[in-house]
């Protein structure tokens, strides 16, 4: 509690008392919380790969690598650690956009079927470079039709799916399932990978939190990845939902609202 006196005047200005102002500043303190603990999470994770670009630069440039091999993975490891950064701040970027309501939105019927398909394409080769395999469970000659923004959700989907391949074995499996569901539009990933403590669980939708920071880093990742898609989600009134055990897999569920024609035309 934030505790405050002021004086307490009469209609001749005279003072005739004191109030004492009891404030409860719990919601304000833990809002400063948080911000305090996001800024002091994305210095680090900014830091962390410069440390390395710099030690790498640094070992390079002291002349102490004679041979070719080296070199090219040392240069490897800097281009790889500069692109984390880039996708960091391009995340950042793009999360405070949301934040702020400044992120541009173009909203057209499409049909979700084609789009999944698309981005199962883009993924498919990194499953298979993994022994994975992936089944696409759904009929791909339906139609399921929602109001979207195509990039914002073909962002997600992505996310999802290449949370399933880098978190699951070689020779994994992933299964992806479009669904109508009354007026919901369901896309259901699930895979058999490494799978999510249960006392963790609630937490993957917050920016920066990761089961384990030094796999998830050594894969790229940078920890945003489910709060952007979460965000995006929201912005389209659906919901992103996440069940496992850990060792035994994850299932992702993202739901979607049917486009309002599409979901007419199913009732008559
Ligand atoms: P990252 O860039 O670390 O992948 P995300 O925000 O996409 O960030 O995911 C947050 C964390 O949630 C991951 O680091 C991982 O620990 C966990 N996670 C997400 N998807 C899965 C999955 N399919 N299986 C197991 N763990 C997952």
């Amino acid at each position: 509690f934030a505790v405050r006196y002021d004086r307490f005047k009469d209609e001749n200005a005279q003072d005739v008392g004191i109030i004492m102002i009891l404030q409860d500043i719990t919601e304000r303190q833990k809002l400063e919380n948080m911000q305090t603990d996001f800024v002091a999470n994305v210095s680090h994770e900014l830091k962390t790969p410069l440390t390395t670009i710099k030690s790498y630069t640094e070992t390079l440039l002291d002349g102490h690598v004679d041979d070719k091999e080296t070199e090219t993975q040392f240069l490897g490891i800097i281009d790889a650690e500069a692109d984390r950064m880039n996708r960091l701040v391009k995340e950042l970027l793009q999360l405070s956009r949301m934040e702020y309501k400044q992120e541009k939105w173009n909203k057209k019927e499409s049909n979700l079927i084609s789009l999944l398909k698309s981005v199962v394409t883009k993924v498919e080769i990194t499953a298979k470079n993994k022994n994975q395999h992936m089944n696409c469970i759904f009929d791909e000659s339906q139609k399921i039709m929602a109001v979207i923004d195509r990039d914002g959700i073909e962002q997600v989907l992505l996310n999802v799916l290449s949370n399933a391949i880098k978190y699951t074995q070689e020779g994994g499996r992933i299964d992806i399932d479009a669904l109508r569901k009354d007026r919901w539009a369901q896309i259901i990933v699930t895979d058999n990978g490494i799978g999510i403590p249960e006392k963790e669980l609630s937490r993957v939708f917050e920016r920066f939190f990761r089961v384990d920071k030094a796999r998830s880093r050594a894969m790229g990742g940078t920890g945003l990845g489910l709060a952007i898609s979460k965000q995006i989600v929201e912005e389209h009134k659906g919901t992103i939902e996440i069940e496992s055990k850990e060792g035994r897999g994850a299932k992702v569920t993202v739901t979607l609202p049917l486009s309002h024609a599409r979901g007419i035309k199913d009732i008559v």
